[in-house]
């Protein structure tokens, strides 16, 4: 049996400033109707971490109304699950190789600053997270991953997620599929 997360990681957070993070992010998704207070709700691979049922709008535009958004606060890795592979440039869609990034996403876990990548193939620049990461991994101090249940893989709702928090909350947000 496969599982699918959603995750979406802003990398403008310091560890030490994730609690206060998570309390903006939070209050967005409720007010905006995207989630709503649930204490029975939690996501099995988040369970220490808070969760809010969908609300309205998630439900308006998801399959399944027993999925789930939990919001994780401190530093930790995220990655793609089964598949993952390396980021892909932004300006030509070039993917780098899984094991030259691999060394360089482990420094940055260890404390070592975001890397800054080169495109072998165009030469564009920009910091790891700039990159195109769907299918690759991050290093962050603050997420909220969707479960969203039989709905399954669901970029269409996290697209529109990413451009209300964009707009609406600043920060760098990076996105994550992960396939279990
Ligand atoms: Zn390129």
């Amino acid at each position: 049996m496969s599982d699918n997360r959603e995750q979406l990681l802003d990398l403008s957070v310091e560890a030490e400033g994730s609690e206060e993070r998570f309390s903006q992010v939070r209050n967005w998704f409720r007010s905006t109707g995207w989630s709503m207070a649930d204490p029975t709700v939690y996501d099995l691979y988040y369970d220490k971490h808070p969760a809010d049922a969908f609300g309205p709008r998630t439900l308006a535009a998801s399959a399944d109304a027993n999925g789930s958004y939990s919001f994780v606060s401190g530093r930790d890795y995220y990655f793609a699950g089964e598949g993952t592979g390396g980021p892909v440039c932004r300006r030509c869609t070039v993917q780098l190789p899984l094991e030259l990034i691999v060394p360089l996403v482990s420094e940055w876990y260890d404390g070592g600053p975001e890397p800054r990548l080169a495109c072998p193939d165009c030469s564009w620049t920009g910091l790891f997270g700039d990159w195109d990461l769907r299918s690759c991994m991050a290093v962050a101090s603050f997420a909220v991953i969707i479960d969203t249940g039989t709905a399954g893989y669901s970029p269409e709702l996290t697209m529109t997620l990413l451009e209300g928090l964009r707009t609406n909350l600043g920060g760098r947000w990076v996105y994550i599929n992960k396939y279990i």
